[in-house]
């Protein structure tokens, strides 16, 4: 058994957040969240649970979790830690999983998944750190806060009638069917944490034993946006913050329940064949696009309205049509407004991991900024396409076998400027051997219903691919 003040097996032992914080977390001092990793991790470790579990972290000031803890584990966006770790679970249902979140993650913008992955009974233990405020953000007023508490948005106090009553997390998974045990416990004095010990363990178990959901609340200082020193923030959770949020098992019949594994199961292609209306060609590999390898993972990236979206769209519509796989990734955002956008696009004779891709086989650069980011990235035996109309000068540190193409020129001589990205799909598709003309007229055709329009498309097209031999 750990002692308390050794460190846990499960913890690594350096973080290398940063050199300077090798021994130390980035939690504030007092701060609960500190004690409740110190629990899990001796529990983890007593429980020898270390190789089996997986910690979805939240956003929030749990974000770093990861930094601490000798686990595997994941990050989750903002809210959706629940979610993510039903497909962690799901997909390890060996796994011990562990969704960690705060108020603002799980209470707020991701109630939704934390109820429904309650109401599942997914097998996972979700550790719900209550300190009745956004922590990481600055202290801003949250599900949670207290009655009358003051926060940075509410200064006079929470308002009942304004905000609603204080959000009771660990009650109302209570009252849902499906998990196996609900409790509300703190970090804050020695009698309170050895009572967290207990129920901690017992959630463990739970995970350990595949008996479904456990939901452990645990009221949790933030001595640095209540504004008190750690001490104070200690006793105003007994003496203020208990008396809103009780400590307590609302929930426990683990004892009542089987061990529940759910079953992966695998759809065939004749099974979605047959929902989508398609016939058994359309699953037939000798159709196959040939390529200079079995994956090729493109970036495409330029301004906001050159058509770069559509460019990764035009691509993997004419790869799925040769019975592909196929992922397309766009890069939404502020940048769609003449910023620098791109997607990201695999084509793979197998199943794709991931459709991120962070060095291209082939980069299409339609601006400068874009041929800075992603140029250096590249392999030395990558292609690289970039706009010579608009880029004048290909910086030093661009890798690969890089070629030039006026794509806008050329694009504005067929009829308009905005087919540059046609051009590029026509270069693209003679130097990786992937398409033929032929195949690239008809996909035009059949794209453009409009006479006018076909006729330009198509003439970019072939101008792009004569531009490549
Ligand atoms: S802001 Fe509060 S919850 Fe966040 S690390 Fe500091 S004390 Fe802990």
């Amino acid at each position: 058994m750990t002692k308390v003040f050794e460190k846990s097996p499960a913890f690594f032992d350096t973080f290398t957040r940063k050199p300077s914080m090798q021994k130390t977390t980035h939690y504030c001092p007092g701060c609960g969240h500190g004690t409740l990793n110190k629990i899990m991790a001796d529990q983890i470790a007593e429980l020898g649970l270390q190789d089996q579990t997986i910690i979805v972290g939240p956003v929030g000031c749990g974000v770093f979790i990861y930094y601490y803890f000798e686990c595997a584990s994941v990050s989750a966006a903002h809210g959706r830690a629940s979610a993510v770790a039903t497909g962690v679970s799901r997909a390890n249902p060996d796994s011990v999983t562990i969704s960690y979140q705060g108020d603002g993650d799980l209470a707020a913008i991701g109630t939704s998944n934390a109820i429904h992955a309650a109401n599942r009974g997914e097998n996972m233990i979700v550790f719900f750190v209550n300190n009745n405020i956004y922590g990481m953000t600055g202290g801003q007023l949250a599900p949670t806060t207290l009655i009358d508490q003051t926060s940075m948005t509410s200064p006079d106090g929470r308002s009942v009638l304004n905000d609603g009553y204080p959000l009771r997390m660990a009650e109302m998974m209570a009252g849902l069917e499906a998990p196996v045990l609900s409790a509300r416990v703190a970090v804050n004095n020695p009698r309170n944490i050895r009572q967290a010990v207990k129920v901690i363990k017992r959630g463990l178990e739970v995970q350990r034993d595949k008996k479904g959901y456990a939901f452990i609340e645990v009221l949790s200082q933030c001595p640095t946006n209540w504004k008190k020193d750690p001490k104070e923030a200690c006793e105003w959770i007994d003496d203020v913050v208990c008396e809103q949020y009780p400590l307590g098992i609302f929930k426990d019949v683990v004892d009542e329940r089987d061990p529940q594994k759910r079953q992966f199961k695998r759809v065939g292609f004749a099974a979605i064949a047959k929902q989508l209306g398609l016939s058994e060609a359309d699953g037939d590999s000798s159709q196959q696009v040939e390529m200079a390898q079995d994956e090729m993972r493109f970036k495409f990236a330029g301004f906001g309205g050159q058509g770069i979206l559509s460019l990764g769209m035009m691509l993997s519509q004419l790869s799925m049509e040769r019975n592909m796989e196929v992922t397309w990734l766009p890069s939404y955002g502020p940048e769609m407004r003449g910023g620098v956008a791109n997607c990201s696009v695999v084509v793979s004779k197998n199943a794709i991991g991931s459709p991120v891709v962070d060095n291209p086989n082939v980069l299409v650069a339609l601006n400068r900024p874009s041929l800075e980011k992603f140029g250096p990235l590249m392999p030395e035996e990558g292609l690289v396409v970039y706009n010579s109309s608009l880029i004048d000068q290909v910086p030093a540190d661009v890798k690969g076998h890089v070629f030039a193409l006026p794509a806008t020129d050329l694009a504005s001589e067929a009829g308009t400027a905005k087919a540059a990205n046609v051009v590029v799909l026509g270069f693209v598709a003679r130097k990786t051997g992937m398409f033929d003309l032929s195949d690239l007229e008809t996909f035009l055709g059949e794209t453009f219903k409009k006479p006018t329009l076909r006729e330009v498309n198509v003439k970019a097209v072939r101008a792009g691919w004569d531009a490549a031999e």
